[in-house]
C-alpha cells in the first residue's frame, strides 16, 4: 500500500462558520449600546481588515478588540466578552461541508493519517471543528496558527503538519479552497497540494498550479482510494 496521509485546511473545506466573527463582532456591538446596520458597507469592510489583521497574526486578539471599541467611540471592550459571544454562536452558525465526515470516516477505516492545519485561535478552531465534524473530528490532531507561531502559508506551518503526519512529506496531502494560502505554501513546502474549487474563486496566475483538483470531497475520496488501491 502506498504510504499516504492527509492534512486539511478547516474553514471553506470541512466546515463553514457563515462569518462568525463578523457576526460576534456586531453581536457586541448591539451589547454595548452601538449596534451597526449589517447593510452598511463601509462598517463591515472595518470589521473585516480587524478580523483580517487579527488572523494574520498581525495584531492581538486585544488589539483588535481596543480598535473595535475605538471605532464604536467607547472608551473600552473586553476581548473575553467577544470571546464568549463567539462560543455562543457556534452551535448556530457551523456546519459541515458536504461529505466531510464521510470523507474523513473513510480515511480513518482505511488507517491514512489525517490531520487538520488551520488559520486562528486556538479554543474557537476546535469548537467550530467539534461541531461540524463531531466524532469523525475526534481522532484527529488539529494544529492552529495561534500555537504553532506560523500563519499559513509560512513554511514552518506546514512543516508541524509533516511532524504531525508521520509521513515522509512527498506522501503528504494537503486539502484547502484557498489558493495562496493552502495551495501555495503546501506546493512550496514539498507538499502534494489539492486545490478544493468548489466556491467560484479564480486561481491566481502567479502561483504555480495544483497537483490536484476537486470540486467536492467525493472526488477527494476517489483520489484516495485509487492512489491507495494495491
Ligand atoms: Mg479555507
Amino acid at each position: 500500500m502506498t504510504a499516504l496521509a492527509c492534512g486539511f485546511d478547516f474553514d471553506h473545506t470541512l466546515g463553514v462558520d457563515n462569518g462568525l466573527e463578523r457576526q460576534a463582532l456586531y453581536a457586541y456591538a448591539r451589547e454595548l449600546g452601538r449596534p451597526l446596520d449589517p447593510q452598511d458597507v463601509a462598517w463591515r469592510f472595518r470589521l473585516d481588515a480587524m478580523l483580517a489583521d487579527f488572523r494574520a497574526d498581525a495584531t492581538t486578539m486585544d488589539e483588535m478588540i481596543r480598535r473595535f471599541a475605538e471605532a464604536l467611540e467607547l472608551r473600552a471592550a473586553r476581548a473575553q466578552r467577544w470571546r464568549e459571544i463567539c462560543y455562543a454562536l457556534v452551535d448556530a452558525l457551523v456546519r459541515p461541508v458536504d461529505d466531510a465526515r464521510e470523507v474523513l470516516a473513510t480515511l480513518r477505516a482505511r488507517g491514512i493519517p489525517a490531520a487538520i492545519l488551520t488559520n486562528g485561535w486556538t479554543p474557537l478552531q476546535q469548537k467550530k471543528i467539534a461541531r461540524a465534524l463531531g466524532d469523525d473530528g475526534l481522532a484527529l490532531r488539529v494544529l492552529v496558527s495561534d500555537v504553532l507561531h506560523a500563519v499559513k502559508p509560512a513554511r514552518a506551518a506546514f512543516d508541524a503538519l509533516v511532524a504531525a503526519l508521520g509521513v515522509p512529506r512527498e506522501c503528504a496531502w494537503y486539502v484547502g479552497d484557498n489558493a495562496r494560502g493552502d495551495v501555495g505554501g503546501a506546493l512550496a513546502a514539498g507538499l502534494r497540494a489539492v486545490w478544493f474549487d468548489w466556491e467560484g474563486q479564480s486561481y491566481p496566475q502567479d502561483l504555480p498550479p495544483p497537483s490536484l483538483r476537486i470540486g467536492s470531497l467525493r472526488e477527494l475520496e476517489r483520489l484516495i482510494e485509487n492512489s491507495v488501491a494495491p
